[in-house]
């Protein structure tokens, strides 16, 4: 069966991964942005799902599905692409549950301004998201990505349903371009996020504070985020957001620190927050996977799957 999948973000390379693995002949296309949501992400896997602690009812078939096509791509490349991680965050232990524990302020207040008590958010894990780069530079070299913009015209249509038997849209944010599915309800959503370097902070634990610190390699490297906005015009770094950052680790971290990077990128996001893996109303071999929002790195392995058991 041969495949064209348009988008080479996560959602795009996983299926494409999958999809070999099923035998299919594959062509990814994509058009190498480094500026998105895949690229951008915490790539952090967590059982909450929300500030109030609630923890997601299907976390844990997506968390298997997750792990299972997370591991098996980190097993072929010989590398840790993804690790099990604490989330320490401020407040009260919620009662006996596997997803809590009771965390001292000695992993804390040497580090930190901050009076407890603190807890650590269990089973959770980090996706190392340099995943994306060493997925695209496979498929490169394997011949199978092909580097370009599809711009969306009848033509351009036409030649891919003959060149195809399906063709996945894959398009992450920039699907609002994408007029074969102006039918479906896609909303804005941008976040500013930011690396910061903090010498002396361990990088052992996310810290989940009035921003998400997740350590992302050694020297006290953080990724530090991020906003989330829904109404703007243009995808640019808030000079808020900075001045809120600089003033929160002023007045919270007892060690220096220097940020290194500031960006802003949308998120792929569809009302009511759903994700959605469904072919066009007219055109059963096009299919789109998107709205993955603000938890991609944990449900796109599942929907991937889905749409694979929806072709095959
Ligand atoms: C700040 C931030 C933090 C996040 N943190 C987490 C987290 O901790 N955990 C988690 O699970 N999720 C997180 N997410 C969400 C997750 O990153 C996204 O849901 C996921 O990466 C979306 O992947 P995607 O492949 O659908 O879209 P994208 O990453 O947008 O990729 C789509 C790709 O397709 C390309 N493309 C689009 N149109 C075309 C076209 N016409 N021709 C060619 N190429 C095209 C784009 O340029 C892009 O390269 C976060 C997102 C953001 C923004």
């Amino acid at each position: 069966m041969k495949i064209g999948i348009v988008g080479d973000g996560l959602t795009g390379l996983l299926l494409a991964w999958e999809l070999r693995k099923a035998s299919c002949e594959v062509t990814l296309i994509g058009d190498g942005s480094l500026r998105i949501a895949s690229v951008e992400s915490a790539g952090i896997l967590t059982p909450l799902a929300n500030k109030k602690n609630d923890i997601l009812a299907d976390y844990e078939p997506l968390l298997d599905t997750a792990l299972d096509i997370y591991q098996d791509i980190s097993a072929f490349f010989g590398q840790e692409l993804i690790r099990p991680v604490p989330i320490i965050k401020q407040g009260a232990y919620p009662g006996t549950s596997p997803y809590f524990e009771e965390q001292s302020g000695a992993a804390v207040t040497p580090f930190w301004k901050l009076t407890g008590p603190f807890m650590n958010i269990l089973r959770a894990w980090q996706v190392n998201t340099g995943m994306i780069r060493l997925l695209r530079r496979h498929f490169e070299a394997a011949g199978l990505y092909s580097r370009r913009t599809v711009i969306w015209e009848q033509q351009q249509v036409r030649r891919l349903l003959a060149d195809y038997d399906y063709i996945f849209c894959c398009e992450g944010a920039a699907v609002r371009k994408n007029p074969l599915f102006a039918h479906m309800p896609f909303t804005r959503n941008k976040g500013d996020v930011m690396q910061v370097r903090i010498p002396g902070l361990p990088g052992d634990a996310v810290y989940d504070l009035a921003y998400k610190l997740v350590p992302v390699g050694a020297d006290g490297l953080f990724w530090l985020g991020s906003s989330n906005i829904w109404r703007y015009e243009e995808v640019l770094p808030a000079a808020a957001f900075r001045k809120d950052v600089e003033e929160y680790l002023s007045r919270t971290l007892k060690l220096p620190y220097e940020i290194l990077r500031h960006t802003s990128v949308e998120r792929p996001t569809i009302a009511g927050q759903q994700a959605v893996a469904v072919s066009h109303p007219e055109h059963a071999s096009i299919r789109i996977i998107n709205g993955l929002g603000a938890r991609g790195y944990l449900k796109a392995p599942a929907l991937v799957r889905e749409a694979l058991a929806a072709i095959l």
